[in-house]
């Protein structure tokens, strides 16, 4: 097979085969980065069988490859995607719960706020993924991976958290954060 040329992942920052091909219609990763993570995902089918860290490395890869938040479905993939990362990672919500978790947090959501990382895509990319020895070593890459993604929006923990913690309309904080801080004071 004749070696592939790479380039950079504009949005994730990985080093992916250089090529044309489709891409998801409202999330901006390169060809090559949506075919690497379709090929995962192929090959987590075909080894593992749809195992709980599928829910982290979905919520891992959309949540490292936001738009620029004019398409609202767009603005709602990363939101939803951040409160998955939160659910496993922080509250340890088993991973097949947390559609359930998604319903209740989009119930009265409307519209999302446009969130942007205040920083780069972090150290660890779909590449980490690709070649895991065994499903336990799959696990915990997904988990480094998943970590790594939470971690570089961090600017947006507090929204996130509220969202998850209450049915009070999260994007109500994007748009009058000192409101909603009172708000929330007062309930404590
Ligand atoms: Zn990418």
């Amino acid at each position: 097979m004749q070696p592939r040329e790479s380039k950079t992942c504009p949005q994730c920052g990985a080093q992916v085969p250089d090529i044309d091909g489709p891409v998801h219609a409202y999330v901006p990763s390169s060809p090559g980065c949506w075919m690497t993570f379709g090929e995962l995902q192929a090959d987590e089918m075909q080894r593992f069988r749809y195992p709980p860290a599928h829910r982290l490395v979905v919520d891992a890869y959309m949540a490292q490859h936001p738009g620029d938040g004019t398409d609202r479905r767009d603005r709602q993939s990363v939101f939803v995607h951040l409160v998955g990362l939160y659910a496993v990672l922080e509250q340890g919500i088993p991973a097949e719960r947390v559609s359930d978790v998604f319903r209740r947090v989009l119930r009265n959501v409307n519209d999302f706020p446009i969130l942007r990382r205040s920083s780069g895509p972090g150290p660890v990319t779909v590449n980490h993924l690709v070649g895991a020895r065994n499903l336990a070593d799959y696990q915990q890459r997904a988990e480094q991976w998943a970590g790594a993604v939470w971690q570089s929006w961090s600017a947006h923990h507090d929204i996130v958290r509220h969202a998850f913690a209450t049915d009070t309309k999260p994007w109500r904080y994007a748009l009058a954060p000192q409101k909603w801080s009172a708000e929330r004071r007062a309930v404590n």
